[in-house]
């Protein structure tokens, strides 16, 4: 049983699915591991750390590709590596599989089998495999850490011989995983930060973290699903809010905002006039860029100046971090991997939630319903 780890081919990341702790641990169960040479370098790992832990080194992707059993990637592959793929070999990734599912096409035909770690299900027993909460933690920091280098002032309260510094003021919208994190690390540096999201319950997690939390009274609207996840509101719901975020957003230095609906495009909750009313040096730092932006004027993948506020849209935000992101990455897709393998072999149990959760295809099929729907529909 062959793992191969690939260099990524997308432009813009520099993460590597499984770090040389990783594989010493796949060597350690008797796989055979084997790295493309340079793919873990921009995330601080070079060919001979993975020599140490047991991997070999090849510069031969073709090769590789035709001959191992299980790829762990960041990325898919690409449609012209996939036709190179074993079939019954393995993909497991952030495969996009509800936003492109035409670039897995190739795999599917060949019967690879594809996993993709945005739909393994936020079970509690999955929580080791989140990788979207790892890379949502690691923006939701990074997205701060870059506001503040940004930002014409300080972030903390300063009292000097030369006068104060009143501290600089952080709207956060969204208060999942990144919110939260985005605003603990906001409150870190010393900045006050508000904070607002439709589920009821971010309340207490924001002041918990000392932010105040801008209540909206949605009159008792049900906002959250069974998973715990933000419903999709209304355009009344949607306004109330609206109204809440331009007061706050008027006074803000900075704004994070990272409300994201599954499966939809991103809440707008910022318009253009709610930009145009902010201090010129203000931020927009928008990490539903993604999802199309909770900013009006956000253009995901630049940085724009709109009206004297720089406005961020990062569409790999965790890419920036490789070295944490990686590590925190490799540790969720290893976890995955411990549920597919057994005694040195395959041993994919499509009965069980997580499994059955996250494939997206087996067998020449593509077998989660929701990219199939997604697959049939015609494209836009
Ligand atoms: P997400 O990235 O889908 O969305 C980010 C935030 O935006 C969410 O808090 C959402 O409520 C908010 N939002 C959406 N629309 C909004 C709007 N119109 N106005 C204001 N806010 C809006 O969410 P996420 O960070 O991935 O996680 C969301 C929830 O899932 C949280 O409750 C989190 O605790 C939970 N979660 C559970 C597990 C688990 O049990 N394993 C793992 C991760 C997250």
């Amino acid at each position: 049983m062959l793992v191969a780890i690939l260099k990524e081919e997308r432009e813009d990341e520099t993460r590597v699915a499984l770090t040389p702790d990783a594989a010493k641990a796949l060597a350690g169960m008797g796989f055979g591991v084997a790295v493309e040479s340079g793919a873990g370098l921009q995330s601080g790992a070079s060919d001979e750390d993975y020599q140490e832990v047991g991997a070999s080194i090849s510069t031969k992707r073709g090769e590789l590709l035709a001959s191992a059993d299980i790829f762990p990637v960041v990325n898919a592959l690409p449609a012209g590596d996939q036709g190179k793929l074993k079939s019954g070999s393995v993909m497991i990734g952030f495969l996009r599989p509800l936003d492109e599912p035409a670039a897995l096409t190739v795999a599917v035909q060949r019967g690879v089998t594809l996993f993709s770690m945005e739909l393994v299900p936020r079970i509690t027993r999955a929580q080791s495999m989140d990788a979207l909460s790892s890379m949502a933690t690691v923006a939701g920091y990074k997205a701060v850490i870059v506001a503040a280098d940004h930002l014409p002032k300080l972030f903390p309260l300063l009292m000097t011989a030369a006068g104060t510094i009143p501290p600089a003021k952080v709207l956060v919208l969204g208060a999942g995983v990144a919110g939260l994190q985005a605003i603990a690390t906001a409150r870190r540096l010393g900045a006050v930060v508000e904070a607002y999201d439709v589920r009821a319950a971010a309340g207490e997690q924001v002041r918990s973290l000392g932010a105040k939390f801008i209540d909206v009274d949605l009159g008792g609207l049900q906002t959250e699903d069974k998973g715990g996840y933000a419903k999709e509101l209304s355009p009344e719901a949607l306004e109330l809010g609206q109204q809440a975020i331009a007061k706050a957003a008027k006074i803000a230095d900075v704004v994070i905002s990272t409300a994201q609906v599954p499966g939809r495009r991103a809440p707008l909750m910022i318009p253009a006039a709610v930009v145009e009313a902010m201090r010129p040096g203000s931020i927009i730092f928008d990490l539903a860029a993604p999802a199309g932006g909770n900013c009006a004027v956000t253009k995901p993948g630049e940085t724009i100046v709109y009206h004297g506020v720089t406005v961020f849209g990062p569409v790999n935000l965790a890419a920036e971090m490789p070295v944490h992101a990686s590590m925190l990455y490799s540790r969720n897709v290893s976890n995955f991997l411990q549920l597919i393998l057994k005694k040195g072999e395959l041993n994919i149990n499509r009965a069980d939630e997580i499994i059955a959760g996250s494939c997206v295809a087996f067998g020449g099929e593509i077998v989660n319903e929701r990219v199939a729907a997604v697959a049939r529909a015609p494209q836009a």
